[in-house]
């Protein structure tokens, strides 16, 4: 199954101010672009010839919420998750990391597909619910909101495009359980349209922003250690029912995390801080920094600028 969330495709994905639907040449993309009332002609069952077939060449973006489900499908931690079932690929080829379906060793398969089907049926991620539709979130020019464009990927070797069974997107959708996923995973989407909009170098975020990334994406359980943390709690200001929440509750977790990565990326500011927090942090910072400076002096036999009495 190729991956047809293709928030790692630049030829589909990369601009911001997209004026029409455009599939690559030679693509399996269908170049027409479906409403949610648009019908659709595909269904798949496990009487078709080529039952399986989608899922023995994988290339599957995870999203954060596919995540969640799958590692709590397994009973497994998602730091456990991301060590045995995914790898990294740059996401958006400036250093923001991208999860995909790590196959079976040596080989293009899922590593939950058998003989008789998907082993994590119920709690399959959003990529192999749409197939084979595919879907994006895209901006159109002048517009804040993202909207979402679904269109239809008819590859060789899929049959379910031949039968007679004809729904609608909204159908489709409401069958294959997508729609909770998408509103899980929206903040997400929208966080990483927005940081290619800013391109590169507009606002740049640091190598510790992307590792907030990460931890805040992918790996709730290692972020819900972080919310516990002494540095957290000194820095944020949550209220006992959101603390509690962040404990309990995964999806409010999820929810949080995505919040965090606003305020941390874009300044978006909704989570408040304790007083005297952000001067904390900075004096913080500013007595790493002048430990920093010390030990490389002493490496070095630097002067700093200013020192009247170094070597
Ligand atoms: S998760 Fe399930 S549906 Fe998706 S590729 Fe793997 S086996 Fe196939
Ligand atoms: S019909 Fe398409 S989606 Fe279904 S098993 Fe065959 S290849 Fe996979």
């Amino acid at each position: 199954m190729t991956d047809h969330k293709r928030i790692d495709d630049p030829e589909l994905f990369n601009d911001p101010a997209f004026e029409k639907f455009d599939a690559p040449a030679g693509s399996p993309v269908r170049p027409q672009q479906l409403t949610l009332d648009d019908t659709m002609q595909f269904h798949c069952h496990k009487g078709v010839s080529c039952f399986n077939e989608c899922c023995m060449n994988i290339d599957l973006t995870l999203t954060p919420y596919d995540i969640l489900r799958l590692a709590r499908r397994l009973q497994i931690t998602t730091t456990q998750f991301l060590h045995l079932f995914a790898q990294t690929f740059d996401l958006d080829h400036h250093g923001m990391p991208g999860l995909k379906m790590r196959p079976v060793e040596g080989g293009t398969a899922c590593q939950f597909v058998t003989a008789e089907g998907c082993s994590v049926y119920q709690d399959r991620p959003t990529a192999c619910r749409y197939y084979a539709m595919g879907t994006m979130g895209m901006r159109r020019k002048g517009e804040s909101r993202l909207e979402d464009v679904y269109f239809m990927v008819q590859e060789p070797h899929c049959k379910g495009h031949e039968a007679a069974h004809a729904l609608t997107v909204r159908e489709y959708r409401r069958e294959q359980g997508v729609e909770h996923y998408d509103e899980m995973n929206r903040d997400w989407f929208d966080i990483i349209v927005k940081k290619r909009s800013a391109g590169p170098t507009v606002g740049a975020p640091t190598e510790r922003s992307f590792q907030l990334f990460y931890l805040a994406s992918y790996d709730p359980d290692g972020f819900r250690e972080f919310t516990r943390s002494p540095g957290f709690q000194e820095m944020f200001d949550l209220d006992p029912a959101e603390r509690d929440a962040l404990d309990r509750d995964d999806e409010a977790l999820l929810r949080f995390a995505m919040r965090l990565l606003k305020q941390v990326l874009f300044g978006e500011s909704t989570i408040p801080l304790k007083e005297g927090a952000a001067q904390r942090r900075y004096e913080q910072r500013k007595a790493a920094i002048e430990q920093r400076w010390k030990e490389q002096a002493e490496k070095y036999r630097l002067k700093k600028p200013g020192d009247e009495d170094g070597e």
